[in-house]
Protein backbone atom coordinates (compact mmCIF):
# COMPACT_ATOMS: atom_id res chain seq x y z
CA UNK A 1 0.00 0.00 0.00
CA UNK A 2 1.67 3.43 -0.59
CA UNK A 3 0.30 6.64 0.77
CA UNK A 4 0.94 10.21 -0.10
CA UNK A 5 2.16 11.40 3.05
CA UNK A 6 1.56 15.21 3.94
CA UNK A 7 4.52 15.49 5.76
CA UNK A 8 7.29 14.69 3.77
CA UNK A 9 5.11 15.31 0.06
CA UNK A 10 5.51 12.37 -1.28
CA UNK A 11 4.27 9.00 -1.79
CA UNK A 12 5.35 5.76 0.72
CA UNK A 13 4.92 2.29 1.36
CA UNK A 14 2.68 2.13 3.98
CA UNK A 15 2.77 -0.26 7.07
CA UNK A 16 1.24 -0.22 10.18
CA UNK A 17 4.02 0.24 13.24
CA UNK A 18 3.27 -2.84 14.38
CA UNK A 19 2.92 -4.55 11.21
CA UNK A 20 -0.98 -5.15 11.57
CA UNK A 21 -3.19 -2.84 13.24
CA UNK A 22 -3.83 0.87 11.72
CA UNK A 23 -4.37 3.00 13.93
CA UNK A 24 -5.78 5.74 12.43
CA UNK A 25 -7.16 8.91 13.62
CA UNK A 26 -9.43 11.62 11.49
CA UNK A 27 -11.24 14.89 12.80
CA UNK A 28 -14.35 15.13 12.78
CA UNK A 29 -17.31 17.36 12.40
CA UNK A 30 -18.17 20.35 14.06
CA UNK A 31 -21.07 20.05 15.29
CA UNK A 32 -23.40 22.94 14.86
CA UNK A 33 -24.94 22.29 11.29
CA UNK A 34 -25.45 19.39 9.58
CA UNK A 35 -22.44 18.36 7.78
CA UNK A 36 -22.92 19.20 3.74
CA UNK A 37 -22.10 17.13 0.99
CA UNK A 38 -18.10 18.73 1.41
CA UNK A 39 -18.16 17.00 4.84
CA UNK A 40 -18.96 13.95 3.28
CA UNK A 41 -16.54 14.07 0.38
CA UNK A 42 -13.94 13.51 3.46
CA UNK A 43 -15.82 11.25 5.59
CA UNK A 44 -16.00 8.91 2.12
CA UNK A 45 -12.80 8.97 0.57
CA UNK A 46 -11.76 7.83 5.03
CA UNK A 47 -14.28 4.96 5.00
CA UNK A 48 -12.87 4.09 1.13
CA UNK A 49 -8.81 4.80 2.65
CA UNK A 50 -10.60 2.30 5.95
CA UNK A 51 -11.67 -0.61 3.48
CA UNK A 52 -8.89 -0.50 0.84
CA UNK A 53 -6.84 -0.98 4.68
CA UNK A 54 -8.71 -3.71 5.37
CA UNK A 55 -9.95 -5.43 2.15
CA UNK A 56 -6.47 -4.33 -0.14
CA UNK A 57 -3.85 -4.59 2.21
CA UNK A 58 -5.30 -6.98 4.61
CA UNK A 59 -4.73 -4.74 7.81
CA UNK A 60 -6.89 -4.34 10.91
CA UNK A 61 -8.43 -0.62 11.73
CA UNK A 62 -8.98 1.15 14.44
CA UNK A 63 -10.72 4.51 13.39
CA UNK A 64 -11.44 7.23 15.79
CA UNK A 65 -13.57 10.07 14.59
CA UNK A 66 -14.01 12.84 17.00
CA UNK A 67 -17.18 15.28 17.47
CA UNK A 68 -16.08 18.99 18.13
CA UNK A 69 -18.49 19.77 20.09
CA UNK A 70 -17.25 22.32 22.51
CA UNK A 71 -15.64 25.35 19.85
CA UNK A 72 -16.20 29.19 19.15
CA UNK A 73 -19.10 27.88 16.48
CA UNK A 74 -20.80 25.38 18.76
CA UNK A 75 -21.02 27.77 21.36
CA UNK A 76 -22.34 30.51 19.52
CA UNK A 77 -24.65 28.72 18.05
CA UNK A 78 -26.21 27.46 21.19
CA UNK A 79 -25.94 30.94 22.49
CA UNK A 80 -27.78 32.29 19.40
CA UNK A 81 -30.84 29.78 19.90
CA UNK A 82 -30.79 29.74 23.97
CA UNK A 83 -30.35 26.03 24.45
CA UNK A 84 -27.66 24.25 26.72
CA UNK A 85 -24.73 23.10 24.42
CA UNK A 86 -25.44 19.52 24.87
CA UNK A 87 -29.02 19.78 23.41
CA UNK A 88 -27.63 21.89 20.38
CA UNK A 89 -25.12 19.62 19.06
CA UNK A 90 -26.96 16.24 19.84
CA UNK A 91 -29.29 17.32 16.88
CA UNK A 92 -26.13 17.56 14.55
CA UNK A 93 -24.72 14.14 15.73
CA UNK A 94 -27.75 12.54 15.32
CA UNK A 95 -28.37 13.71 11.88
CA UNK A 96 -24.12 12.57 10.98
CA UNK A 97 -24.71 9.16 12.49
CA UNK A 98 -27.93 9.06 10.06
CA UNK A 99 -26.31 10.47 7.40
CA UNK A 100 -23.11 8.08 7.34
CA UNK A 101 -25.01 4.95 8.03
CA UNK A 102 -27.20 6.35 4.71
CA UNK A 103 -23.82 6.71 2.72
CA UNK A 104 -23.11 3.31 3.79
CA UNK A 105 -19.94 4.34 5.74
CA UNK A 106 -18.38 1.52 7.92
CA UNK A 107 -18.85 2.66 11.65
CA UNK A 108 -15.83 3.91 13.60
CA UNK A 109 -14.54 1.91 16.29
CA UNK A 110 -14.82 5.33 18.51
CA UNK A 111 -16.80 8.16 17.81
CA UNK A 112 -15.59 10.42 20.91
CA UNK A 113 -16.85 14.07 21.71
CA UNK A 114 -15.13 16.17 23.42
CA UNK A 115 -17.06 17.01 26.20
CA UNK A 116 -17.02 13.82 27.32
CA UNK A 117 -15.25 13.81 30.86
CA UNK A 118 -12.65 11.72 29.68
CA UNK A 119 -11.15 13.69 27.38
CA UNK A 120 -11.75 16.71 29.00
CA UNK A 121 -9.45 14.98 31.54
CA UNK A 122 -6.99 14.01 28.75
CA UNK A 123 -7.09 17.56 27.62
CA UNK A 124 -6.23 19.24 30.52
CA UNK A 125 -3.11 16.34 31.66
CA UNK A 126 -1.92 17.42 28.44
CA UNK A 127 -1.80 21.08 29.23
CA UNK A 128 -0.87 20.23 32.34
CA UNK A 129 2.59 18.33 31.36
CA UNK A 130 3.37 21.08 28.55
CA UNK A 131 3.03 23.86 31.82
CA UNK A 132 5.44 21.52 33.76
CA UNK A 133 8.15 21.18 30.37
CA UNK A 134 7.91 24.93 30.04
CA UNK A 135 5.81 25.16 27.05
CA UNK A 136 3.06 27.57 27.75
CA UNK A 137 2.35 31.18 29.65
CA UNK A 138 -1.34 32.43 30.97
CA UNK A 139 -2.59 35.86 30.33
CA UNK A 140 -5.86 36.67 30.82
CA UNK A 141 -7.34 33.60 32.23
CA UNK A 142 -5.85 31.68 29.29
CA UNK A 143 -3.46 29.36 28.15
CA UNK A 144 -0.94 29.63 25.38
CA UNK A 145 1.12 27.44 23.19
CA UNK A 146 4.73 29.28 22.82
CA UNK A 147 5.52 28.63 19.88
CA UNK A 148 9.16 29.59 20.37
CA UNK A 149 9.65 26.78 22.50
CA UNK A 150 9.73 24.25 19.43
CA UNK A 151 12.02 24.95 16.75
CA UNK A 152 10.46 23.14 14.17
CA UNK A 153 7.09 24.22 14.56
CA UNK A 154 5.95 24.34 10.77
CA UNK A 155 7.02 21.28 9.70
CA UNK A 156 3.75 20.32 8.14
CA UNK A 157 2.83 23.16 6.93
CA UNK A 158 6.01 24.62 5.53
CA UNK A 159 6.25 27.31 7.51
CA UNK A 160 8.53 30.51 7.07
CA UNK A 161 9.93 31.11 10.13
CA UNK A 162 10.96 34.72 9.16
CA UNK A 163 6.88 35.37 9.30
CA UNK A 164 6.37 33.98 12.73
CA UNK A 165 5.61 37.30 15.02
CA UNK A 166 7.14 36.55 18.54
CA UNK A 167 5.26 36.89 21.43
CA UNK A 168 1.98 37.73 19.48
CA UNK A 169 -0.46 35.07 20.18
CA UNK A 170 -4.19 34.18 18.78
CA UNK A 171 -7.04 33.46 20.22
CA UNK A 172 -9.53 32.39 17.58
CA UNK A 173 -9.55 28.69 16.53
CA UNK A 174 -8.96 29.38 13.05
CA UNK A 175 -6.68 31.95 11.57
CA UNK A 176 -4.01 31.80 8.43
CA UNK A 177 -0.43 31.15 7.86
CA UNK A 178 0.71 34.31 7.77
CA UNK A 179 -0.93 35.15 11.13
CA UNK A 180 0.86 31.98 13.12
CA UNK A 181 1.50 33.10 16.57
CA UNK A 182 0.90 31.56 20.04
CA UNK A 183 -2.62 29.25 19.96
CA UNK A 184 -4.81 28.82 22.93
CA UNK A 185 -4.93 25.76 24.54
CA UNK A 186 -7.05 26.67 27.25
CA UNK A 187 -9.52 29.86 27.19
CA UNK A 188 -11.11 31.78 29.85
CA UNK A 189 -14.81 31.45 29.41
CA UNK A 190 -17.39 34.31 29.12
CA UNK A 191 -20.26 34.14 31.32
CA UNK A 192 -22.65 32.06 30.04
CA UNK A 193 -20.21 29.87 28.29
CA UNK A 194 -20.55 25.93 29.28
CA UNK A 195 -16.86 25.84 31.75
CA UNK A 196 -14.83 23.11 33.35
CA UNK A 197 -11.93 22.65 35.73
CA UNK A 198 -10.05 19.63 34.91
CA UNK A 199 -6.84 20.49 36.66
CA UNK A 200 -5.34 23.85 35.17
CA UNK A 201 -7.94 26.02 36.41
CA UNK A 202 -11.61 27.04 35.22
CA UNK A 203 -12.01 27.20 31.42
CA UNK A 204 -12.92 25.52 28.26
CA UNK A 205 -10.63 23.90 25.79
CA UNK A 206 -9.52 25.04 22.71
CA UNK A 207 -10.40 23.49 19.27
CA UNK A 208 -6.48 22.46 18.61
CA UNK A 209 -5.87 20.52 22.25
CA UNK A 210 -9.36 18.12 21.61
CA UNK A 211 -7.74 15.95 18.85
CA UNK A 212 -4.01 15.69 20.45
CA UNK A 213 -5.57 14.39 23.85
CA UNK A 214 -8.78 12.21 22.19
CA UNK A 215 -6.17 10.85 19.61
CA UNK A 216 -3.89 9.90 22.23
CA UNK A 217 -6.25 8.18 24.62
CA UNK A 218 -8.24 6.21 22.14
CA UNK A 219 -5.06 5.25 19.97
CA UNK A 220 -2.60 5.10 22.78
CA UNK A 221 0.78 5.49 22.52
CA UNK A 222 2.80 8.13 19.80
CA UNK A 223 3.31 7.83 16.94
CA UNK A 224 -0.16 7.01 15.67
CA UNK A 225 -0.12 5.19 12.06
CA UNK A 226 -2.49 7.77 10.11
CA UNK A 227 -3.95 11.15 10.64
CA UNK A 228 -6.09 12.25 8.16
CA UNK A 229 -8.96 15.42 7.15
CA UNK A 230 -9.68 17.84 5.07
CA UNK A 231 -6.82 20.05 3.37
CA UNK A 232 -8.62 23.24 5.06
CA UNK A 233 -6.95 21.39 8.13
CA UNK A 234 -3.01 21.20 7.63
CA UNK A 235 -2.82 24.74 9.18
CA UNK A 236 -3.73 25.39 11.73
CA UNK A 237 -5.25 22.65 13.35
CA UNK A 238 -2.83 19.58 12.26
CA UNK A 239 0.21 21.86 13.11
CA UNK A 240 -0.75 22.74 15.96
CA UNK A 241 -2.02 19.35 16.88
CA UNK A 242 1.70 18.24 16.35
CA UNK A 243 3.29 21.01 18.11
CA UNK A 244 1.22 19.84 21.28
CA UNK A 245 1.72 16.02 20.91
CA UNK A 246 4.89 15.68 20.25
CA UNK A 247 6.04 18.81 23.30
CA UNK A 248 3.91 17.00 25.49
CA UNK A 249 5.39 13.08 24.68
CA UNK A 250 8.46 14.15 23.23
CA UNK A 251 7.82 11.52 20.04
CA UNK A 252 6.47 12.43 16.67
CA UNK A 253 2.69 12.67 17.07
CA UNK A 254 1.55 10.41 13.57
CA UNK A 255 3.61 8.16 10.95
CA UNK A 256 1.25 9.38 8.17
CA UNK A 257 -0.63 12.72 7.35
CA UNK A 258 -3.71 12.05 4.97
CA UNK A 259 -5.46 14.73 3.41
CA UNK A 260 -8.86 14.54 1.42
CA UNK A 261 -9.24 18.13 -1.19
CA UNK A 262 -12.21 19.85 -1.34
CA UNK A 263 -15.24 19.75 -2.73
CA UNK A 264 -16.59 22.52 -4.94
CA UNK A 265 -20.37 22.80 -6.08
CA UNK A 266 -20.60 23.89 -9.69
CA UNK A 267 -17.06 25.05 -9.82
CA UNK A 268 -17.23 27.30 -6.59
CA UNK A 269 -16.79 27.57 -2.72
CA UNK A 270 -19.13 25.89 -0.85
CA UNK A 271 -20.56 28.79 1.45
CA UNK A 272 -24.22 29.67 2.64
CA UNK A 273 -24.30 33.33 1.36
CA UNK A 274 -24.24 31.21 -2.38
CA UNK A 275 -26.85 28.84 -1.28
CA UNK A 276 -24.87 26.39 -2.60
CA UNK A 277 -24.40 24.24 0.87
CA UNK A 278 -26.16 20.94 -0.20
CA UNK A 279 -27.10 17.90 2.87
CA UNK A 280 -28.12 14.50 2.15
CA UNK A 281 -32.17 15.58 2.19
CA UNK A 282 -31.63 18.25 -0.13
CA UNK A 283 -29.63 15.39 -2.43
CA UNK A 284 -32.26 12.88 -1.94
CA UNK A 285 -35.40 15.91 -2.15
CA UNK A 286 -34.12 16.04 -6.13
CA UNK A 287 -34.80 12.85 -6.85
CA UNK A 288 -31.46 11.17 -6.25
CA UNK A 289 -30.17 7.97 -4.05
CA UNK A 290 -27.73 8.46 -1.60
CA UNK A 291 -25.45 6.29 -3.29
CA UNK A 292 -25.31 8.00 -6.12
CA UNK A 293 -23.68 10.97 -4.24
CA UNK A 294 -21.41 7.91 -2.89
CA UNK A 295 -20.55 6.83 -6.26
CA UNK A 296 -19.59 10.54 -7.97
CA UNK A 297 -17.68 11.48 -4.51
CA UNK A 298 -15.52 8.53 -4.83
CA UNK A 299 -14.91 8.68 -8.40
CA UNK A 300 -12.23 11.34 -8.36
CA UNK A 301 -9.07 10.96 -6.62
CA UNK A 302 -9.17 12.28 -3.52
CA UNK A 303 -6.02 14.43 -4.01
CA UNK A 304 -7.84 16.17 -6.95
CA UNK A 305 -10.38 18.85 -6.19
CA UNK A 306 -14.06 17.47 -7.42
CA UNK A 307 -16.82 19.38 -9.19
CA UNK A 308 -20.26 18.42 -7.47
CA UNK A 309 -22.48 19.10 -10.67
CA UNK A 310 -26.16 17.52 -11.06
CA UNK A 311 -25.34 16.54 -14.58
CA UNK A 312 -22.60 14.47 -13.04
CA UNK A 313 -25.17 12.77 -10.35
CA UNK A 314 -26.87 11.93 -13.53
CA UNK A 315 -23.66 10.38 -14.92
CA UNK A 316 -22.85 8.63 -11.64
CA UNK A 317 -26.34 7.00 -11.68
CA UNK A 318 -26.10 5.59 -15.03
CA UNK A 319 -22.60 4.25 -13.76
CA UNK A 320 -23.78 2.48 -11.22
CA UNK A 321 -26.99 0.86 -13.30
CA UNK A 322 -24.11 -0.39 -15.97
CA UNK A 323 -22.76 -1.97 -13.42
CA UNK A 324 -26.09 -3.76 -11.60
CA UNK A 325 -27.41 -4.20 -14.91
CA UNK A 326 -24.09 -6.34 -15.57
CA UNK A 327 -24.87 -8.37 -12.47
CA UNK A 328 -28.62 -8.96 -13.14
CA UNK A 329 -27.35 -10.17 -16.50
CA UNK A 330 -25.44 -13.10 -14.16
CA UNK A 331 -28.69 -14.21 -13.13
CA UNK A 332 -29.87 -14.77 -16.56
CA UNK A 333 -27.10 -17.10 -17.62
CA UNK A 334 -28.31 -20.67 -16.69
CA UNK A 335 -26.40 -22.98 -18.85
CA UNK A 336 -22.57 -23.30 -20.30
CA UNK A 337 -19.09 -24.41 -18.98
CA UNK A 338 -16.74 -22.34 -17.52
CA UNK A 339 -14.09 -20.51 -19.97
CA UNK A 340 -10.29 -19.80 -19.43
CA UNK A 341 -10.58 -16.40 -20.91
CA UNK A 342 -13.27 -15.83 -18.42
CA UNK A 343 -11.42 -16.79 -15.83
CA UNK A 344 -8.26 -14.71 -16.71
CA UNK A 345 -9.76 -11.50 -17.28
CA UNK A 346 -11.62 -11.49 -14.21
CA UNK A 347 -8.44 -12.49 -12.31
CA UNK A 348 -6.30 -9.96 -14.58
CA UNK A 349 -9.18 -7.01 -13.58
CA UNK A 350 -8.73 -8.11 -9.28
CA UNK A 351 -5.03 -7.40 -10.14
CA UNK A 352 -5.15 -3.82 -11.48
CA UNK A 353 -8.40 -2.75 -9.26
CA UNK A 354 -6.11 -3.76 -6.29
CA UNK A 355 -2.87 -2.35 -7.73
CA UNK A 356 -4.69 0.69 -8.33
CA UNK A 357 -6.37 1.15 -4.72
CA UNK A 358 -2.83 0.46 -3.63
CA UNK A 359 -1.51 3.04 -5.29
CA UNK A 360 -2.15 5.57 -3.24
CA UNK A 361 -6.37 5.13 -3.71
CA UNK A 362 -6.69 5.92 -6.88
CA UNK A 363 -10.67 4.91 -7.13
CA UNK A 364 -10.79 6.31 -10.61
CA UNK A 365 -8.54 3.85 -11.66
CA UNK A 366 -9.98 1.16 -9.72
CA UNK A 367 -13.65 2.33 -11.19
CA UNK A 368 -11.99 1.91 -14.67
CA UNK A 369 -10.91 -1.68 -14.43
CA UNK A 370 -14.14 -2.42 -13.04
CA UNK A 371 -16.05 -0.64 -16.05
CA UNK A 372 -13.73 -2.44 -18.63
CA UNK A 373 -14.38 -6.13 -17.20
CA UNK A 374 -18.18 -5.27 -17.73
CA UNK A 375 -17.55 -4.21 -21.05
CA UNK A 376 -15.28 -7.33 -21.75
CA UNK A 377 -17.68 -9.87 -20.49
CA UNK A 378 -20.68 -8.11 -21.99
CA UNK A 379 -19.08 -8.99 -25.06
CA UNK A 380 -18.17 -12.30 -23.83
CA UNK A 381 -21.63 -13.13 -23.15
CA UNK A 382 -22.79 -11.49 -26.58
CA UNK A 383 -20.89 -14.13 -28.21
CA UNK A 384 -21.59 -17.39 -25.73
CA UNK A 385 -18.54 -17.22 -24.37
CA UNK A 386 -19.52 -16.69 -20.57
CA UNK A 387 -21.38 -19.73 -18.98
CA UNK A 388 -23.27 -20.62 -15.96
CA UNK A 389 -20.03 -22.25 -14.56
CA UNK A 390 -18.04 -19.04 -15.06
CA UNK A 391 -20.71 -16.83 -12.63
CA UNK A 392 -19.21 -17.58 -9.66
CA UNK A 393 -15.87 -15.96 -10.00
CA UNK A 394 -16.97 -13.13 -12.00
CA UNK A 395 -19.11 -12.68 -8.46
CA UNK A 396 -16.49 -12.94 -6.94
CA UNK A 397 -14.48 -10.08 -8.02
CA UNK A 398 -17.40 -7.91 -8.13
CA UNK A 399 -18.45 -8.58 -4.53
CA UNK A 400 -14.61 -7.83 -3.61
CA UNK A 401 -14.89 -4.89 -5.69
CA UNK A 402 -17.73 -3.27 -3.94
CA UNK A 403 -16.27 -4.48 -0.62
CA UNK A 404 -14.03 -1.61 -1.21
CA UNK A 405 -16.23 0.78 -3.12
CA UNK A 406 -19.28 0.03 -1.40
CA UNK A 407 -22.01 1.37 -3.66
CA UNK A 408 -23.64 -1.60 -5.32
CA UNK A 409 -24.15 -3.12 -1.43
CA UNK A 410 -25.55 -0.02 -0.33
CA UNK A 411 -28.03 0.07 -3.08
CA UNK A 412 -29.20 -3.25 -2.51
CA UNK A 413 -30.00 -1.53 1.21
CA UNK A 414 -31.89 1.31 -0.36
CA UNK A 415 -33.87 -1.01 -2.14
CA UNK A 416 -35.06 -3.61 0.38
CA UNK A 417 -35.80 -0.86 2.33
CA UNK A 418 -38.31 0.66 -0.25
CA UNK A 419 -41.16 -0.66 1.25
CA UNK A 420 -42.18 3.34 1.57
CA UNK A 421 -44.34 4.32 4.57
CA UNK A 422 -47.12 7.01 3.64
CA UNK A 423 -45.36 9.76 5.10
CA UNK A 424 -42.10 8.60 3.17
CA UNK A 425 -44.52 8.97 0.13
CA UNK A 426 -45.43 12.15 1.05
CA UNK A 427 -42.01 13.50 1.29
CA UNK A 428 -41.74 12.69 -1.85
CA UNK A 429 -44.25 14.14 -2.94
CA UNK A 430 -43.59 17.60 -1.28
CA UNK A 431 -40.08 17.09 -2.76
CA UNK A 432 -41.51 16.79 -6.50
CA UNK A 433 -43.63 20.09 -5.70
CA UNK A 434 -41.38 22.06 -4.43
CA UNK A 435 -38.95 21.18 -7.69
CA UNK A 436 -42.14 21.90 -10.17
CA UNK A 437 -42.17 25.19 -8.48
CA UNK A 438 -38.86 26.08 -8.80
CA UNK A 439 -39.57 25.15 -12.49
CA UNK A 440 -36.71 22.35 -12.08
CA UNK A 441 -39.13 19.94 -14.09
CA UNK A 442 -35.81 17.12 -14.40
CA UNK A 443 -35.80 16.91 -10.60
CA UNK A 444 -39.72 16.89 -10.41
CA UNK A 445 -39.35 14.04 -13.25
CA UNK A 446 -36.72 11.95 -11.74
CA UNK A 447 -38.73 11.99 -8.33
CA UNK A 448 -41.39 10.16 -10.08
CA UNK A 449 -39.39 7.83 -12.08
CA UNK A 450 -38.29 6.84 -8.78
CA UNK A 451 -41.21 6.72 -6.90
CA UNK A 452 -42.48 4.65 -9.85
CA UNK A 453 -39.37 2.49 -9.54
CA UNK A 454 -40.44 2.07 -5.88
CA UNK A 455 -43.97 0.91 -6.84
CA UNK A 456 -45.69 4.10 -6.24
CA UNK A 457 -47.17 5.77 -9.28
CA UNK A 458 -48.65 9.33 -9.22
CA UNK A 459 -51.26 10.81 -10.72
CA UNK A 460 -51.63 14.06 -11.71
CA UNK A 461 -54.82 15.91 -11.77
CA UNK A 462 -57.47 18.90 -10.99
CA UNK A 463 -57.08 18.45 -7.73
CA UNK A 464 -53.34 17.94 -7.58
CA UNK A 465 -51.51 14.88 -7.35
CA UNK A 466 -52.93 11.48 -6.19
CA UNK A 467 -50.64 8.51 -5.46
CA UNK A 468 -51.34 4.84 -5.08
CA UNK A 469 -49.42 1.70 -4.90
CA UNK A 470 -48.48 -0.67 -7.97
P1 LIG B 1 -15.70 20.90 10.02
O1 LIG B 1 -17.06 20.47 10.50
O2 LIG B 1 -15.69 22.22 9.36
O3 LIG B 1 -14.68 20.79 11.14
O4 LIG B 1 -15.28 19.87 8.89
C1 LIG B 1 -15.31 18.48 9.03
C2 LIG B 1 -14.42 17.86 7.98
O5 LIG B 1 -14.91 18.15 6.66
C3 LIG B 1 -12.98 18.38 8.02
O6 LIG B 1 -12.09 17.29 7.81
C4 LIG B 1 -12.94 19.36 6.87
O7 LIG B 1 -11.64 19.52 6.37
C5 LIG B 1 -13.85 18.70 5.86
N1 LIG B 1 -14.42 19.64 4.87
C6 LIG B 1 -14.99 20.85 5.09
N2 LIG B 1 -15.41 21.42 3.92
C7 LIG B 1 -15.09 20.55 2.94
C8 LIG B 1 -15.26 20.53 1.50
N3 LIG B 1 -15.86 21.52 0.83
N4 LIG B 1 -14.79 19.44 0.82
C9 LIG B 1 -14.20 18.41 1.47
N5 LIG B 1 -14.02 18.36 2.81
C10 LIG B 1 -14.46 19.40 3.54
ZN1 LIG C 1 -8.74 17.60 14.69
Amino acid sequence: MRLYNTLTRQREDFVPADGRLVRMYACGLTVYARGHIGNFRTFISLDVLRRALKYVAGFDVKQVVNFTDVDDKTIAGAEREGVPLGEYTARYIAAFHEDCSALGLEPSEENPRATDPANIQAMSDMIATLERKGHTYRSDGSIYFKIATMPDYGRLARLDHEGILAGARVDSDEYDKEDARDFVLWKATKPGEPTWDAGVGPGRPGWHIECSAMALRLLGEAPIDIHAGGIDLIFPHHENEIAQSECATGKPFARTWVHFEHLLVENQKMSKSLGNVYTLPDVVSRGFRVSTLRYLLLSAHYRSRLNFTWAGMAQAEEAIRRWTDFLARLDTITGGEAHAAVAEAVGAARTAFDGAMADDLNTAAALGEVFELVRALNTAADAGGLGAADVAVVRAAFAHFDDVIGVVSLRRREDASAGLSEADIERYMHDRQEARRRRDFAAADRIRAELLELGVILEDGPQGTRWKRK
